[in-house]
């Protein structure tokens, strides 16, 4: 007998997929469809409400592809969201249809053995040791998790068990523009969000070495533990990289964690030519990688490493009826003591198809030419008079913002917000919203995050003269 998903039965069911995503593609008008959200809420009701019946995969599909936002579309170049290359998410396929779940040996043999060998290669490839370690993830946000669990448990032995020791005050230091989720892991981690101690950064969002040295020496003063240092080695709007050799200094000087959140910029290890941007990687006791960003896979792609397996120790588990110790000892391996998860699909299966299909250079091409188009953008947007640039693209993010000479500096902000909602309305280009840290007025920006290698400059020319329109537009439609 033939499992449910063998080949048998999915061929024709993957047909229909197929012929739907085809023809949804063929008259889709843009990045992302026009209409407000309560239009596409009352199609996707109507459609969840019709008699069961054979023909639903085809025609909800349909529904999610006319309805989608399309990272494949040049203009669609608001996030980290990339479009997945047609070979891994090929490979995801194989996964869906096999169903190994890496939490046990008799559940994925094959699996296993593959996460263990792409996670040396991952390792070895950012300059961690041999001693390294470490697991598939949903993505930064759990490996940020993980990366500051495994600081407090180190900082503060058994802390697992018994939580922390009475008048513990430990402190994580990262950056103004890291990550939201290392205060939500403080929060989880039970040292509350108020525990992540904010380092100043320059104007191109990368953290101040003289002020992360100044505020570990303030938090010592203050009688609290610097248990970890969060450097960002990319951060989301900008891709700055911190001082990562300053940060490595401090850290050991203070006896604190070092975890590095490359989930952005991580993906220049792919390129000859931007590798060195990442110098002082290595020297991470725990590392963020996303290969849904930078990496051209279908999510979830996260990578967690550790500098040294026996850190891992807080983490270990033993379940009788998946890793029994007398199995382990016959041999079989078990990565259940390495993931916060139990059951836990093979995400590095894609990985390690598109590893073998493109290579590392293959990978890195696309990474370079993400990074060309970005600099190509940010030429572009600095011969604009109209269009002010933040800052010098660091990989393939370019922030930035409409400035008519006429307008009003106090009203930029709006002016700028409502550019992007017009575009997003009009389903024209969905541009990223930000704004720089601080406080007050006139921080609002623009953002384009270009993932896509085959957007050639004209499609970038086309986006920042939408941008202008749109911005043309709201002007009018204020002072007229
Ligand atoms: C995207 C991002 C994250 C979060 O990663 P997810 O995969 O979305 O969980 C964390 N850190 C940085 C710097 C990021 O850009």
């Amino acid at each position: 007998m033939r499992p449910p998903a063998g080949p048998a039965a999915l061929r024709p069911l993957l047909d229909e997929v197929l012929t739907a995503l085809a023809a949804v593609a063929e008259d889709r008008g843009g990045p992302i469809p026009a209409g407000r959200p309560d239009v596409i809420t009352g199609l996707v009701r109507d459609a969840l409400a019709a008699p069961p019946g054979p023909d639903a995969l085809a025609r909800l599909t349909r529904l999610l592809a006319g309805y989608a936002a399309d990272p494949a579309d040049p203009a669609c170049a608001a996030h980290l969201h990339c479009p997945p290359l047609a070979v891994a998410a090929a490979a995801d396929l194989a996964v869906s249809a096999l169903n190994p779940s890496q939490d046990s040996w008799d559940q994925a043999p094959a699996a296993t053995a593959l996460e263990t060998a792409l996670l040396a290669e991952l390792a070895a490839l950012a300059g961690l040791p041999a001693t390294a370690a470490g697991v598939l993830t949903s993505g930064g946000s759990e490996s940020n998790l993980m990366g500051l669990m495994l600081a407090r448990d180190r900082a503060f032995p058994g802390a697992e068990l018994h939580g922390l020791p009475a008048g513990a005050r430990p402190r994580i230091l990262a950056s103004a523009a890291a990550h939201f989720s290392v205060q939500r892991a403080a929060a989880v981690l039970g040292l509350g969000e108020l525990a992540v101690r904010s380092v100043p950064v320059d104007r191109t969002l990368r953290m101040d070495g003289r002020a992360l040295a100044d505020t570990l020496a303030d938090t010592v003063r203050r009688g609290e533990t610097p248990i970890a240092v969060v450097a960002t080695a990319g951060t989301t709007d900008t891709g700055a990289i911190d001082p990562l050799h300053r940060a490595a200094d401090l850290a050991a000087q203070y006896g604190a964690w070092l975890h590095v959140d490359a989930a952005y910029d991580g993906g220049a290890l792919l390129s000859d030519r931007l590798a060195p941007l990442l110098d002082g990687i290595g020297r991470a006791d725990s590392l963020a990688l996303d290969w849904h960003k930078l990496g051209w896979q279908p999510a979830a792609a996260g990578i967690f490493l550790v500098r040294r397996a026996d850190t891992y120790a807080p983490l270990a588990r033993r379940a009788v009826y998946l890793n029994p110790a007398d199995d382990e000892e016959a041999g079989y391996p078990s990565l259940l003591g390495l993931s916060l998860r139990t059951t836990r699909r093979p995400d590095a299966f894609k990985l390690a198809v598109t590893l073998a299909v493109l290579g590392r250079s293959g990978l890195g091409a696309l990474v370079d030419a993400c990074h060309r188009l970005a600099r190509y953008a940010a030429e572009a947007v600095a011969a604009e008079p109209e269009l002010e640039l933040h800052c010098p693209p660091v990989l393939t993010t370019v922030v930035f913002r409409h400035r008519p000479r006429s307008a009003d500096p106090a009203r930029l902000d709006r002016l700028n917000a409502e550019l992007r909602r017009e575009l997003l309305r009009t389903g024209r280009a969905v541009v990223g919203r930000t704004e720089l840290p601080g406080d007050g007025p006139g921080r609002v920006r623009l953002k384009l995050t270009l993932l896509n290698p085959h957007t050639a400059p004209a499609d970038v020319d086309a986006v920042l003269a939408a941008v202008l329109a749109a911005g043309r537009r709201a002007e009018e439609s204020h002072s007229g």
